[in-house]
């Protein structure tokens, strides 16, 4: 009797602890919500309030991981009906990962607000355990915390509320939204081990837009399907951009791809954003996630906006917990497929000559003369909506093309190379023996370099590299070998081969090599140029030179020069040779 009442105490205690479980949402409202919608989160509201919730739910864990330019951690919210936050256990477990990052432009901090609401609601709903017990939620509160604390009334020129935000650069006043490969920040630095640790299903990065004006409140971004390693390319337009174009429309609030206008109105039509990897769409297609973000429109006032954003977050959250398994296995036949593909693209352009359609809604638009300028103005009516199919341009077109090798050998020299390709979960062995192996290796045969600096860099661009194969001498411990036999196969190629628009050389990774280090004195240098030219195809190959360019027939150093680098003396294996080298 007695081992019987003390079972239904213990029944009692798991009932009690069981109807705690659900915290009351009304006690845990939200800065946002208390400035009737007026205000957006500050940085250290934000943690105390999710440090709040954590403390109350079960189902809310907020963990750190690693620092950010300004010296404090990043934080995430694990949220999972399981109770259970550790990352080993939740793969173990199979569980479909979705990840939320918020505040990369802290001026635009549209999810910031909403990502609280969603989460309160969804812990303290009834259906929760059970609707969403094979999803985890991963919320990144913060990204760009420098620019969080760096609040200010004005720096979003054409946005309508909140009263105050963070300011777009972070600490360094780098974008954290092309820096996903070259990972110049340490946000993007904790981000990357952060990233290839969960390895998350699916991502969604909240922004607000800048540019046309039209009615919609929330237009979307998904990772260019050209970029998904099928099947994932069809399935983010089957599983996501339609279904949640169908919701949110039943709900009232319609949307609309990225519109993607600038100092023009979309009544002509407008290309398809192309996300290369630098953004984070761009990225997560490199390891095989769906990627997808959204731009709240920078007019609608704030209210509006965070109720759209909050509403996308729902219809993703339920397509995710509904599609959990299909979603795995799709992500396991992309890295399957990229295992046996050969052929790879490694930048595109929009196909200007073949837009689909696209039903659209927008503003009348006219100008006026400026009172300013005195010239054209663009403004739009609002009082006038139109709606017509407008020419969408989605379709892009291969401009550099490459196969993959079998594997990479990378040199430790490259320590930053190194260390970006550990951030992002490459696996590598260095190399302990001397060898020699028949290599590609390319050089360096043409590039154009930026005048100006972008995101604290000057960018190669429009890079041309020749390829021969040589046999190379490889000493002991001082290359790594990156077998492309692994998961980073196609991240791998975009960030390795030099031609690609955000590989490691075009981000300037590799500029040692462009600069010669040794020169000769031509006086010295004269006789043996002299024997040079007995060897009939010597002579033959300096004639042409000099027929080549009128400029050099008087040109000393040219003529030299030209023999030089024929010569023993220069340093082919250096400077414009490319370190990274193939295995075919
Ligand atoms: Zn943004």
């Amino acid at each position: 009797m007695k081992a019987r009442l003390s079972d239904l105490l213990l029944l009692l205690l798991i009932l009690q602890v069981g109807c705690s479980d659900a915290i009351d949402p009304s006690k845990f409202t939200t800065p946002f919500e208390r400035s009737d919608s007026l205000e957006t989160t500050s940085y250290s509201e934000g943690i105390a309030w999710w440090r709040s919730l954590e403390e109350a739910s079960p189902y809310v864990c907020v963990q750190e991981f690693g620092k950010t330019d300004v010296g404090l951690p990043l934080h995430v919210v694990i949220v999972n009906a399981s109770r259970n936050f550790n990352k080993t256990k939740i793969h173990e477990n199979g569980k479909t990962i979705i990840l939320i990052n918020n505040a990369i432009h802290p001026g635009e901090p549209d999810g910031v607000d909403a990502s609280m609401i969603y989460v309160r609601n969804l812990v303290s709903s009834a259906e929760f355990t059970k609707d969403y017990k094979d999803v985890v939620f991963l919320i990144i509160p913060f990204y760009n915390v420098g620019g969080a604390l760096n609040r200010n009334c004005c720096s979003r020129a054409n946005q309508n509320g909140p009263v105050s935000y963070g300011f777009r650069g972070n600490a360094r006043n780098l974008d954290l939204n092309r820096d996903f490969t070259k990972a110049d920040s340490k946000n993007a630095q904790s981000f990357l081990l952060f990233y290839n640790q969960w390895n998350p299903d699916v991502y969604l990065e909240t922004h607000v837009s800048n540019g046309a004006d039209y009615p919609y409140t929330l237009t979307y971004l998904l990772s260019h399907p050209k970029k998904l390693t099928p099947p994932l390319d069809d399935a983010i337009e089957t599983l996501f951009s339609k279904p949640l174009e169908e919701r949110m429309e039943a709900q009232g609030d319609q949307i609309i791809p990225y519109v993607n206008v600038f100092g023009t109105s979309p009544d002509s039509g407008f290309q398809r954003f192309y996300d290369s990897p630098r953004y984070s769409t761009g990225f997560t297609a490199l390891h095989h996630a769906f990627g997808l973000l959204t731009e709240t429109h920078m007019l609608k006032p704030f209210k509006q906006r965070v109720a759209s954003t909050l509403r996308f977050m729902q219809n993703l959250g339920s397509l995710v917990a509904q599609n959990s398994q299909k979603i795995q296995q799709l992500r396991l036949q992309a890295v399957e497929n990229s295992y046996n593909q050969s052929d790879y693209v490694l930048d595109w352009k929009v196909d200007e000559g073949n837009p689909s359609k696209l039903k659209f809604k927008g503003y009348r638009a006219f100008t006026d003369t400026s009172e300013v300028t005195q010239q054209p103005q663009l403004y739009y009516d609002r009082n006038d909506v139109w709606e017509k199919d407008i020419d969408y341009f989605d379709k892009l077109t291969p401009t550099i093309r490459t196969k993959a090798p079998t594997s990479y050998l990378v040199p430790r020299a490259w320590s930053e190379v190194i260390d970006r390709l550990n951030w992002n979960g490459v696996e590598m062995k260095l190399i302990d023996q001397d060898t020699t192996l028949d290599c590609g290796v390319y050089s360096i045969e043409d590039m154009e370099t930026s005048d100006t600096p972008y995101e604290g860099h000057y960018n190669h661009h429009h890079t041309r590299a020749s390829k021969e194969l040589r046999t190379v001498k490889i000493r002991g411990d001082e290359y790594y070998l990156v077998s492309l036999n692994q998961r980073s196969k196609r991240f791998l190629i975009e960030v390795l081969e030099p031609e690609g628009p955000d590989s490691y050389f075009n981000w300037n990774f590799f500029d040692e090599i462009l600069q010669q280090k040794e020169w000769f004195s031509s006086y010295v240098f004269e006789p043996e140029a002299a024997a040079m030219l007995d060897d009939p195809e010597e002579k033959a190959a300096l004639d042409a030179f000099i027929a080549s360019n009128p400029s050099f027939k008087d040109n000393a150093f040219a003529k030299l020069y030209f023999l030089y680098r024929r010569s023993d003396h220069y340093e082919k294996d250096r400077y414009m040779t490319y370190p990274v080298f193939r295995i075919e």
